[in-house]
């Protein structure tokens, strides 16, 4: 990037914490306020508390104005009014006009976009896909996530929901998932999909030295990865037949959009490196006669971090 840097303002709200960063325009976070999501916030007051944490994040980076702001949000939103719809995990959020609050209170522009979006958008700027022009970014967390370039274009679809690979469902009949169908690879393989396939086998968890000694209640995706770290077999299961599915899921994505690259990111790929390894197997292993030259890499460090400043910055180089 030859030209200046400059600062940009980025706000990530989401279901567990909302963070505000000033970043600058070469992808370099310089400040980051992190505080969890009250569940009863409300429009007023989360807007109150954006606001607030903007101008704490500006003045403890030593600045006073931004040159413009970048908006995550999870949950369904309208680009163009710069609005959040709705947001599933957090109540309250019908029709909340975020984009214009913030544009108001700081005196620039901003772009807002949903989580997985603004992610795929850090990949193509900062991370992997600056080198490829089809490439699929996807989310592994408690849901499942992602966005898509085809031919170098962020694919946005008619209703902005383009790249909802948690919602491809892999099992017919399979178990429900909370947008109503079954069997969606994020009810299986999505991080609370791995808790409750794990909890489901009573008899998998008696004979798991690892998992027995833990409240059922308390077993989730991350306790079942670590305790595979340490060697336990059925936690070893559970994370295999997680694999099989993402792997299904993954060649499922590749017929239709035929990437170059595959970019893993989300909470479940801070287990490290091995999850990684064993979601290229499993896919090597899962094209059978479709093979093809396609890498999977994992997404770069913070680029939930770097996902809200990486949209002005992208947009900026686009007509929108
Ligand atoms: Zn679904």
């Amino acid at each position: 990037m030859s030209e200046d840097s400059y600062k940009i303002l980025g706000f990530d709200v989401g279901g567990t914490k909302i963070s505000a960063v000033i970043g600058n325009s070469q992808g370099r976070i310089i400040r980051k306020l992190e505080k969890p999501t009250s569940k009863n916030l409300g429009q007023e007051r989360l807007a109150e508390q954006l606001r607030d944490m903007g101008w704490k994040a500006m003045q403890s980076a030593g600045i006073k104005s931004v040159e413009s702001i970048g908006i995550i949000f999870a949950g369904l939103i309208d680009q163009a009014s710069r609005t959040v719809i709705n947001s599933p995990n957090i109540p309250g959020m019908r029709r909340f006009p975020v984009g214009k609050i913030l544009e108001e209170e700081f005196g620039v522009r901003s772009v807002l976009e949903n989580d997985a979006t603004g992610a795929t958008i850090a990949e193509r700027l900062f991370g992997s896909g600056r080198f490829v022009d089809n490439f699929v970014y996807i989310t592994l967390s408690t849901g499942i996530g992602g966005g898509f370039f085809s031919g170098g274009k962020l694919v946005r679809g008619a209703h902005g929901l383009a790249g909802e690979f948690g919602h491809m469902v892999i099992m017919a009949n399979g178990p429900i998932c909370g947008c109503g169908r079954r069997g969606c690879l994020e009810a299986i393989a999505g991080g609370k999909g791995i808790a409750r396939r794990a909890t489901e086998s009573l008899k998998g968890i008696r004979e798991s030295e690892i998992l027995s000694s833990v409240p059922i209640n308390r077993i989730d995706a991350k306790v079942i990865f670590d305790a595979m770290e340490k060697g336990d077999m059925f936690s070893r299961l559970i994370v295999e037949e997680t694999v099989y599915y993402l792997a299904v899921g993954i060649v499922n994505i590749a017929s239709i959009l035929d990437p170059e690259l595959v970019i893993i990111g989300g909470g479940l790929t801070n287990s490290g490196q091995k999850f990684i390894d064993l979601i290229k197997r499993g896919v090597r292993e899962e094209f059978k006669n479709m093979k093809r030259p396609m890498k999977i890499v994992k997404a770069i460090p913070h680029v939930s971090d770097l996902a809200s400043i990486s949209l002005p910055i992208f947009f900026s180089k686009q007509d929108f």
